[in-house]
């Protein structure tokens, strides 16, 4: 089963998603920290934004995977960056980044793939749409 909670920023989507995947025991897929933790990744390997072969590298060599212990902990490459995705760095570039055709296409997919067969809560401002 999939659950989807859509909804503006600050609506508090995150607060709802992490509480009803909690009380039913589905993993709890937060896609605004995917897009996050991908420009972090960016930011950290300085690419150009204009570089789509270099994004596309990293769209395709990173793993990103919710853990223990509430399964809200974004793990990148086995790193867990859930504090540092909400640096102000990170927020101050996401939308941006959220706005390159693959990346969304590839975190689309991707998120797709992480919620098949599962039951999930799945949040993130285009989740009841696309
Ligand atoms: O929800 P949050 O503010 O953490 O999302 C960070 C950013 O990721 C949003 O500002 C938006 O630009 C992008 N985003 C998106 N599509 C989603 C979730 C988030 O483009 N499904």
């Amino acid at each position: 089963m999939i659950i989807a909670i859509d909804g503006p920023a600050g609506s508090g989507k995150t607060t709802t998603a992490r509480k009803v995947a909690l009380s039913l025991g589905f993993i709890h897929i937060n896609t605004g920290a995917m897009y996050r933790g991908i420009t972090l990744k960016i930011m950290r390997e300085k690419v150009d934004l204009d570089d789509a072969p270099a994004i596309e590298k990293i769209l395709n060599n990173t793993r990103l995977e919710f853990l223990e212990p509430n399964l809200d902990r974004l793990y990148m490459d086995g790193e867990d960056i859930s504090e540092e995705i909400t640096s102000s760095k990170v927020t101050e570039n996401v939308s941006q980044i959220s706005c390159i055709a693959l990346v969304r296409l590839k975190l689309v997919d991707y998120q797709r793939k992480m919620a098949q067969n599962k039951n999930v809560v799945l949040e993130g401002r285009d989740i009841g749409t696309v």
